[in-house]
């Protein structure tokens, strides 16, 4: 006899039954404690440049008052110009995060209760690889679709055709998400791995290149190439914006103009897009900024090594470290002790690593000493 479910309560009665049950996103931890190093959320150690700081606070007048520019159409055909595409192929949102949860609104069926045949239930399903980005498994619970996850290898590599086709993997998925360089690993994919990829799936493919600007290689080709092929992109962690909410998308005119029918009228709030416009016409500071980060990243990633940890190669502002001596859990909590938060994930397959993001010369050498001296008490 299954277990008799209790029932809800008058005020529970009024929600839906898929929203009752649901578990949202869980965000970094962002407190509020002074002197604290915070390596915990990717975000850019240095502020905007000084251009955005002045625009945001020209835009701060007697403009509050209207509403901003429904389109985002100054920003869009900035980042048209910038990526070798059209205003048409390009839709801004709320964070990027706004528009990966239009996109399951926009591809996929919610599931339906019944028998259903493979290509219905490919019509259902999202799809993506553990770990990557964890808000996609709650945007798919959100929109009740099927959810098909897949394992990375133990080396978070991409696998490839021979080995999608061994497990479980469905070309067929309506829409399939890629963090790529993967968080939180911090592995780069080859763009012509990455195309091969795409071009074996038939569904909607969102390659999510939130830290691409701190890597070798990006694949916006792709989206220019394959109608189904979609490059997600933020102005949060690179370009120091988190607080301002923009990202965007490049893809096929269809598919740009579909998000854009369901999205709300102002999704895209005034302040940020002026600061996201001012951004693109300063991106030499922040390319300076990139070099000095992965500057930091690979010299944060020789000094651990050196610990005897086990890093991995990163391509993005943070490092996915194994110790060695004590646990990951136990570095964690020893490094929060001592003012310097991190990200630990108790979870299967990479409860063994810290996620480190890559903050100043200064606290990066903090965490060094820090992490030297939690050895030390360990032996
Ligand atoms: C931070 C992050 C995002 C969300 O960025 P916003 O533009 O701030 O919503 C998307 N994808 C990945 C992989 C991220 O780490």
């Amino acid at each position: 006899m299954p277990a008799k479910r209790k029932s809800p309560s008058p005020a529970e009665s009024l929600v839906r039954p898929l929203v009752r049950r649901l578990h949202g996103y869980v965000p970094g931890e962002q407190p509020k404690v002074r002197g604290l190093i915070k390596l915990n959320t990717n975000e850019n150690p240095a502020p905007p440049s000084p251009k955005v700081l002045r625009a945001i606070q020209k835009a701060a007048d007697d403009r509050l008052r209207l509403y901003p520019d429904p389109t985002a159409q100054p920003l869009r055909e900035a980042i048209a110009d910038l990526h070798g595409c059209k205003a048409s192929n390009v839709i801004v949102g709320n964070g990027s995060d706004e528009l990966l949860a239009l996109a399951t609104r926009c591809f996929v069926e919610p599931k339906h209760s019944g028998h259903h045949s493979p290509r219905q239930v490919a019509k259902q399903t999202i799809q993506y690889f553990t770990p990557s980005y964890s808000l996609y498994p709650i945007l798919a619970a959100i929109h009740g679709s099927r959810i098909n996850e897949v394992k990375l290898p133990s080396d978070f590599s991409l696998p490839d055709h021979a080995a999608l086709q061994a497990g479980n993997w469905n070309f067929n998925a309506a829409l399939t998400y890629v963090t790529t360089p993967n968080a939180p690993s911090g592995r780069g994919y080859h763009t012509r791995d990455l195309a091969k990829f795409c071009e074996a799936q038939k569904g909607v493919t969102i390659l999510d290149e939130a830290y691409v600007d701190f890597a070798d290689e990006d694949a916006l080709r792709l989206a220019k190439r394959y109608p189904h092929v979609i490059i997600s992109r933020t102005f949060s962690k690179a370009y120091s914006l988190c607080f301002q909410r923009v990202g965007y998308f490049i893809g096929h005119p269809i598919l740009i103009a579909a998000l854009d029918r369901i999205r709300d009228s102002y999704n895209t709030n005034g302040l940020g897009q002026a600061a996201a416009l001012a951004t693109l016409s300063d991106l030499g500071y922040y390319r300076k900024q990139f070099e000095r980060i992965i500057a930091l990243r690979d010299s944060t990633t020789r000094e651990l090594t050196a610990l005897g940890f086990d890093v991995l190669p990163s391509q993005t502002n943070f490092i996915f470290a194994k110790p060695r001596g004590i646990t990951a859990g136990e570095w964690f909590i020893e490094l929060r002790n001592r003012n310097i938060l991190t990200r630990w994930f108790d979870k299967s397959g990479i409860r063994d690593r810290l996620r480190i993001t890559i903050g100043t010369e200064k606290e990066m050498e903090r965490f060094l000493t820090a992490t030297r001296a939690i050895l030390r008490n360990a032996e």
